[in-house]
């Protein structure tokens, strides 16, 4: 079944490859006439092909005439001439799949091809490396290219500002690495002004590597954090003030601040008010000259509602209880504590200073997202790397890759021998060893691979022991890590590398000759004595000191050795002490040698343990996946609402006409505050217009005379008294515009809306983050935890919108006279970029246990057994639609979470 399988997928791969190779023929066709033009003329076809897109021809229809360009420029410029194989991947790149090209074969060259045709467009080329060395080395190298095509280059690296970022996007061809373009992209919908963004697009990428970064660092998110924009001073402060205030019992009692208790919100009274702009100024934390309704201080505001309403509404053992100083949320329906949950907006923390417990400052998420979701939002992706087919699947399954397998320029001759396997890892490093000093003394250079930096310590300890010279590489400086890989092909050279070490840079066999040295006949000579003696000693020979967990990781290995035709072998020497041996094979094994009649001392080579092994790297690589997997279905649900949120940023910063959604926002937030105390279809003596005239008059600073309306016209209906409220909140506004003025009203309007989605934005990020680590700790009897995360997280982001929309309504009618201009907003930006934190966290192996202090993952995986039988409960069954929320929003739940 599986040959028969296999026999499919091979043949389909050499369809392809069929059609590549007739498209290099007619590429091999127009060598000879190019070969004759001068570099003028093959400069100038670029302004010819971007001629002919613009005028109606499509793209595939210039790849023949642009390769051939490239390859007559490749071949002037650094005097390599694309090989036809390259020639073929890069044609599968410029298709948008994965070209399959062993290491060595010169994949950095066949990038160049999709490239510059690509870039004809116009548009944003991106070459996607695994380090920042990579990145300058390869736009360097291929730049010699680039610039006799007239195209331009740039690289993003870390520790960039944003306006070389920005001039490196505006070039035809961007290298950079996968975390570098991730973050821009973050970044870039943190700004606050179109012109500090820095990326133009996600045309075209092509990714090196592309299984090192689209899987083994696809298992952990991007993340932009900071720290929260309060300290957590504030809440203390705020806390001390809260509490001299005094609350109004009754109407007319001149009260420092109301409580509502049906819809669990208190508000400051005129007097409240005075009162706590004094005492906030001489706690410094409001100027003499502002009003805490004032747009910068939307923040603070805020918080002294959270203080007011930890103070008036939430009761200690009621509410929460305090245990081992947290506070904890109890159920107000089933009374359990809810683990791990967290109220938001600033509320948890004011209950947290309330109860003089310790204030939990969460680093806070600015923005976060996972490779996946970034590579997605290419037009058209591709990859390269010299490892795809084992993770065809996945490659097809989360970023509809293809991959196609490109023939080697030279027949590959390197010798892979069987697995060698010990019982314990003494007697196996005694084999490894022994098998060094052997190779090198016969002038062969060695290059031993790991599975982590503690093994390659390991190893280098015992080759000291018995004086072996060599050198250790761990994957942590990229420079001079490549400077030694350079020249680990050097004869008799003995070379420990964890896997990912020196990924990207060619061991030449006899070393690299130095390029200040290569033009002298003597340095030539002599290394081509040193090429011809590790050629005799029969090349590069690679020694794995054990599986690793993916037979990928394994495959790259070995490829360092035999590229381009050249001679050499590998080797694994394992043990069943070997962690993933011990893990999931070891009975299987242990078996095998019991059939085979083996002993302690001996070792086995048979394919029987070979296949157990592989059966067990299979294993561990599913699991794997299934992180990923999980990974990206929590992101896919944050990346829905991701993706609103940053169309809606981007059309506000853009556009110059937000006024009308501006009306349309205040007569939603309107209409629905009017029908929360007027609802249709009610009898008019339930109409709770007192509670209506005191909202408006908190949330829009509006006195409306409702009763005497009433009075007035007795048979008016719920419609004509929301319309008539509407009116007047509409002239207010406009009353308010010819104040101000209209174009400052507009700008005003403009930045407070992007602050307020900002604000809000940043708290959901929040409360997302507390539901999924949440959710797997709540028993969801018989429901699926990501079902459930989906379905909470939907009705958050509703409940967001609608507080946003609320909040910005209510600012603006509270703004006075003319407000402070806002401090110019790029510095505003910049000041908050310096504190940003950019995280990537890495996993080494889901093999070697974690260390005690290492940071748990950011996704927790629900367990497949719930922990405790619990009782099937109806969630929130009990909630009437007009309760307050359940969470703590202080809105009836009509408005909230049972609004969907
Ligand atoms: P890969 O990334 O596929 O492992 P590299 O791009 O690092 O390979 O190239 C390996 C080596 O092959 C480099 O030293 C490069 O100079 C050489 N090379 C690649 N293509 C050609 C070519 N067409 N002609 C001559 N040398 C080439
Ligand atoms: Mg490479």
């Amino acid at each position: 079944m599986l040959k028969f399988v296999n026999k499919i997928i091979l043949s389909k791969n050499d369809r392809l490859l069929k059609k590549y190779r007739s498209t290099v023929q007619q590429i091999n066709l127009l060598e000879e006439s190019l070969k004759s033009s001068d570099d003028a003329i093959l400069q100038a076809k670029k302004s010819q092909f971007k001629e002919r897109l613009a005028r109606g021809e499509p793209l595939n229809n210039l790849l023949v005439e642009a390769f051939a360009v490239v390859r007559e420029v490749a071949r002037r410029a650094l005097d390599m001439r694309h090989f036809d194989v390259q020639l073929m991947g890069g044609i599968g790149l410029h298709q948008g799949i994965i070209s399959e090209m062993r290491t060595g074969e010169g994949k950095t060259l066949v990038a160049t091809l999709p490239a510059y045709l690509n870039a004809l467009t116009g548009r944003s080329v991106h070459i996607v490396t695994v380090n920042d060395y990579l990145a300058r080395r390869d736009a360097e190298w291929m730049g010699e290219i680039y610039h006799k095509l007239g195209l331009s280059v740039g690289v993003i690296v870390s520790g960039q500002d944003s306006e070389q970022r920005s001039a490196a996007y505006q070039a035809d061809v961007t290298y950079g690495t996968n975390n570098e373009f991730g973050f821009d992209y973050l970044r870039d919908n943190m700004v606050f002004l179109p012109e500090q963004r820095v990326q133009r697009g996600h045309y075209f990428a092509i990714v090196d590597e592309v299984d090192s970064i689209l899987i083994d660092e696809a298992r952990t998110p991007l993340i932009i954090s900071g720290p929260s924009e309060v300290s957590s001073d504030i809440y203390y402060k705020l806390d001390k003030l809260v509490r001299r205030l005094k609350v109004s019992t009754t109407e007319g009692d001149d009260g420092d601040y109301t409580v509502d208790e049906k819809t669990r919100q208190a508000f400051l009274t005129e007097r409240g008010h005075q009162l706590m702009e004094n005492a906030l100024a001489k706690a410094g934390l409001l100027q003499a000259n502002e009003s805490l309704y004032d747009l910068g201080n939307i923040n603070l505001l805020h918080h002294v509602g959270a203080a007011l309403r930890a103070h008036s509404l939430f009761k200690k053992n009621v509410d929460y209880i305090v245990r081992q100083n947290k506070v904890l949320i109890v159920d107000e329906f089933t009374g359990r504590v809810m683990e791990g949950r967290r109220w938001s907006d600033g509320l948890h923390q004011a209950v947290e200073a309330k109860e003089n417990v310790h204030v939990e400052q969460e680093n806070q998420t600015f923005a976060s997202i996972t490779f996946q979701n970034y590579f997605r939002l290419y037009e058209k992706l591709s990859g390269m790397t010299g490892t795809a087919e084992t993770e065809a699947n996945e490659f097809q399954d989360i970023y509809g890759l293809g991959v196609v397998v490109i023939p080697t320029h030279q027949p590959m001759i390197r010798e892979d021998q069987a697995d060698l396997v010990y019982i314990s890892k003494e007697e196996k490093f005694e084999a490894i060893i022994e098998d060094v000093r052997s190779s090198a003394q016969s002038g062969q250079p060695l290059l031993i691979g790991t599975a982590s930096i503690a093994m390659s310590e390991h190893l280098s300890k015992l080759l000291s022991k018995v004086n072996i010279k060599h050198q250790v590489l761990n994957a942590k400086n990229h420079r001079a890590e490549s400077k030694i890989i350079a020249q680990a092909g050097i004869p008799g050279s003995v070379t420990i590398a964890t896997n990912m070490a020196g990924r990207g840079t060619d061991i030449v066999l006899g070393g690299a000759l130095e390029s200040n040295a290569a033009h002298s006949d003597a340095a030539r000579a002599d290394w081509q004595k040193r090429h011809q003696q590790v050629l005799e000693a029969g090349g590069l020979r690679i020694i794995g000191t054990e599986r690793h967990e993916s037979r990928r990781v394994d495959n790259q290995l070995r490829g360092r050795s035999g590229r381009q035709g050249d001679p050499g072998s590998s080797q694994f020497y394992l043990s069943l002490e070997d962690d993933l041996m011990r893990i999931f094979a070891s009975d299987k094994v242990q078996a095998i040698m019991e059939r085979l009649g083996m002993k302690g001392g001996e070792v086995i080579e048979h394919p029987w343990v070979s296949r157990a092994i592989e059966n067990a790297q299979r294993k561990v690589e599913a699991h794997n996946f299934d992180i990923r997997k999980n990974l990206l279905e929590y992101d896919n649900v944050a990346n829905e609402q991701r993706q609103i949120i940053y169309r809606q940023r981007k059309e506000l910063m853009e556009s110059d006409t937000i006024q009308d959604s501006i009306l349309e926002i205040i007569s939603e937030v309107n209409e629905t505050i009017v029908e929360r105390y007027v609802p249709e279809g009610q009898l008019d003596e339930q109409w709770d217009l007192a509670g209506l005239e005191q909202t408006l008059k908190q949330e829009f600073d509006l006195q409306v005379p409702l009763q005497k309306w009433v009075d007035e016209t007795p048979d008016l209906s719920a419609t004509a008294l929301r319309e008539k409220v509407d009116n007047l909140v509409h002239a207010a506004y406009k009353e308010k515009e010819n104040n101000i003025g209209a174009p400052q009203l507009r700008t005003v309007e403009a930045i407070l809306m992007l602050r307020v989605l900002d604000y809000h934005w940043k708290e959901h990020l929040a409360s997302m983050d507390h539901l999924r680590h949440g959710i797997g700790l709540r028993s969801f009897a018989q429901k699926n935890p990501k079902q459930e995360y989906k379905r909470e997280a939907f009705k958050m982001f509703g409940s967001m919108l609608d507080t946003i929309r609320h909040d910005l309504v209510s600012n603006l009618m509270k703004l006075r006279e003319s407000p402070m201009m806002l401090a110019d907003q790029s510095s505003k930006f910049s000041e908050q970029e310096k504190k940003m934190n950019y995280q990537h966290q890495e996993i080494e192996s889901s093999l070697h246990a974690p260390e005690a202090d290492s940071p748990s993952p950011p996704v927790p995986q629900p367990s497949p057994v719930p922990a405790k039988p619990q009782p099937i409960k109806r969630q929130h069954a009990k909630i009437g639609r007009n309760d307050p929320c359940f969470c703590g929003s202080g809105k009836k739940y009509k408005h909230c979470h049972g609004k969907a």
